[in-house]
């Protein structure tokens, strides 16, 4: 059953906004097991989308259409669908009143305008909005039946998720299931977690399993396809657990799941608390801890120690050992996460000090060299390590490896792996 998404507005034609909408509805389509056979983006002109939703309904079954339901006179989706079913457009009582009460609960009176945002054409059914105050539209036009929902990607989700998805579902026809997922890793480079995938890498496989590189971590990409849906499911599962097998704890979480993520997740599950002492990280890594939800729990503070004097004032570093090691050293950043230990009295500290470049690189030294400490409680006694990174690429990209090595460190502690299965922060 062919599918036809058209996005509509100005801001997509003219590139400022990237349409992350049909992306999305496209992934979820194939998820269903409906072939997508066209993406269609029109500018906010009444005319013009009339008359591409008119071809799109003559070539499709199902017609998902977003953007242009706003309150704005730029909003035409409405006339343009009533113009396409040669119909009027007709107000909804019920949802004046819906989109009334949602002004309300927020303290406010509904403007006039946005009454047309109640309108639909006739003989069209409306889709509630349970996030916004624009209804959807469910509409038949010929053959094909169509879904119009607002612009706004959350709202656009929710009514997928509502309403369009159970009423086409069933409708896969003959077209295969095809599901993705993505396993992360981050410790290790592309070619040595290729290595250990070894034969599940074969272009000939169903799952076809690869491998790609973003902001550092390795994504192991897992792509399953079937007639059947659930067959679809258990294959991409299998793989998947064929993959952290194969990967080993390098391997942290799927999709969007981040490093950070993870670390917060253990933290809590074992009652535990982290403080953070950066020098060339700058407050990333506290940043990274603190973007995760519920990381209140866990995180209790940190330190950013650009200078030497506050390295020492503030984290009890004795300046003897940042003149005799400097303060790039596995000597400086065991001591400013002991010292970051003790000060918070956390159960673990992460520090790091390095040089993350342009400048600021010598022989023995280079740009990209990066320590990373770890401070931990041992019964009374603290205990501190440290590993050092030689880290590849510009200012941003050392400093974003470096927290992200300093919280895979962690993360093995937590777990009770060997560090050592870190190949990017090696032990002194
Ligand atoms: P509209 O429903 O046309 O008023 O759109 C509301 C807002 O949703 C726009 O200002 C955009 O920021 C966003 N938006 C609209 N269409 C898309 C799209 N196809 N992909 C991502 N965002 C969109
Ligand atoms: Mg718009």
């Amino acid at each position: 059953m062919p599918a036809i998404l058209l996005s509509i507005g100005d801001e997509l034609i003219l590139g400022q906004t990237v349409d992350t909408n049909a992306a999305w509805l496209a992934g979820r389509l194939s998820g269903l097991g409906i072939g997508c056979v066209e993406h269609r983006t029109v500018p906010d002109d009444l005319d013009h989308i009339a008359e591409v939703i008119q071809q799109c309904a003559e070539a499709a079954k199902v017609l998902i259409i977003t953007g242009g339901l706003g309150p704005t006179d730029d909003d035409l989706t409405r006339p343009a669908l009533a113009k396409a079913m040669g119909v009027d457009l007709t107000e909804d009582p019920a949802s004046v009143e819906h989109i009334a009460s949602y002004f309300k609960g927020r303290g406010r009176v509904m403007p006039e305008r946005n009454r047309i945002q109640a309108t639909h054409p006739q003989t069209s059914t409306m889709i509630e909005n349970t996030c916004g105050t624009a209804p959807g539209i469910r509409a038949t036009l010929g053959h094909c039946e169509v879904f119009v929902t607002p612009g706004v990607p959350r709202e656009m989700k929710a009514m997928f998720e509502h309403e369009i998805e159970p009423a086409i579902q069933d409708r896969a026809g003959t077209a295969r299931t095809i599901l993705t997922a993505k396993l992360n890793s981050f410790g290790s480079g592309e070619s040595d977690i290729a290595d250990r995938l070894g034969p599940l890498m074969a272009r000939d496989r169903n799952p076809l399993v690869g491998t790609t590189v973003a902001n550092g971590y390795v994504s192991v990409r897992v792509r399953s396809e079937h007639e059947d849906p659930r067959q679809a499911k258990a294959l991409l599962e299998e793989a998947l657990a064929q993959a952290k097998d194969k990967v080993g704890p390098l391997a942290f979480g799927q999709n969007e799941v981040a490093l950070q993520d993870v670390v917060i997740a253990l933290l809590t599950e074992q009652g535990k608390t982290i403080a953070v002492a950066e020098s060339c990280t700058g407050g990333l890594i506290s940043g990274m801890l603190t973007d995760v939800p519920g990381s209140s729990a866990s995180v209790l503070g940190g330190w950013v120690t650009y200078a030497n004097e506050m390295k020492a004032e503030q984290l009890g570093v004795p300046m003897a050992l940042i003149e005799q090691h400097g303060a790039v050293s596995q000597q400086v950043v065991e001591a400013m996460a002991s010292g970051a230990l003790e000060q918070s009295g956390a159960d673990f500290a992460l520090s790091t000090s390095g040089i993350a470049g342009p400048g600021g690189g010598s022989k023995d030294k280079p740009v990209g060299t990066v320590w990373i400490g770890m401070a931990y409680r041992e019964g009374e006694a603290v205990k501190a390590i440290a590993r050092l990174a030689i880290l590849p690429g510009d200012r941003e990209a050392v400093r974003d490896r470096s927290a992200k090595c300093a919280l895979q460190l962690l993360r093995l502690q937590l777990m009770g792996e060997d560090l050592n299965q870190m190949k990017w922060a090696s032990a002194p």
